[in-house]
């Protein structure tokens, strides 16, 4: 596994490299700068990184620890940049999730892909995932005791990671993160930390694909996001 890692990765590296003697724009994090240019320390830490991931995700492959396991397809774990200066980290996986393994691929997803690129990123720079990692029975919220028994696997994979900033999705993830007093309507929009890890509350796809005039203030918080990570905040958004 490690080995094919490696092997996708001089892909990747090649592919970029073409697009930069044909001197197309692409956005690169500065650790994926230095990883390009051979940085060994920043190599040998997004290889540390892919390895811990893949490791968990083998680890909870087969997770029974709650009741969600009966009924779930797929296990959703997680899919991006093993070394992502943002983390989405949405509620858990809906039909179209559950049937393919992927987080936010249904029509909330699509609109988030559009999200992502309209701040001048591709998913594949940034890391999605949710709190819970198997669909709840026809898209109930999860319950408690279902949060409790995956968090453990959201936090390491946050300290797998380590962003720059997290973007929660909604009211669970924010809950799940900020304390289940956070109230999103009104708080979003605001920095708040996990662990030392800035944190923007925003709303959930879902709920903008229901309230498409709310997309202007999730816009406003893109950008406070953008800001933080020093990426380009003229960009017209079209999502
Ligand atoms: N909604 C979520 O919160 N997560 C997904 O992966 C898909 C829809």
């Amino acid at each position: 596994m490690k080995e094919e890692l490696i092997g996708i990765i001089k892909d990747i590296k090649k592919g970029i490299e073409l697009y930069k003697e044909l001197n197309i724009p692409i956005y690169l994090s500065s650790s994926s700068e230095r990883f390009l240019k051979g940085d060994p320390e920043v190599e040998r830490l997004c290889l540390k990184e892919i390895k811990e991931l893949e490791e968990l995700k083998d680890y909870i492959k087969d997770c029974t620890r709650c009741k969600l396991h009966k009924n779930r397809k797929n296990l959703v774990f997680g899919e991006g940049n093993p070394n992502a200066e943002l983390v989405f980290v949405g509620e858990a996986p809906g039909r179209e999730e559950d049937i393919e393994g992927r987080p936010f691929v249904g029509e909330a997803g699509r609109l988030l892909t559009r999200i992502i690129k309209a701040m001048g990123l591709e998913r594949m720079d940034v890391y999605i995932c949710n709190v819970v990692k198997c669909r709840p029975p026809r898209n109930r919220d999860p319950e408690a005791d279902e949060i409790k028994a995956c968090f453990p696997f959201l936090e390491a994979q946050l300290r797998i990671i380590s962003p720059k900033v997290i973007c929660t999705l909604g009211r669970i993830a924010a809950q799940t993160l900020l304390g289940k007093d956070f109230k999103i309507t009104k708080q979003r929009g605001n920095w708040y930390s996990y662990k030392d890890i800035p944190v923007m509350p925003t709303f959930h796809p879902a709920y903008l694909l229901r309230n498409p005039s709310e997309k202007r203030v999730v816009w406003e918080d893109m950008k406070k996001i953008m800001e933080k990570l020093g990426l380009n905040t003229d960009i017209k958004k079209d999502a």
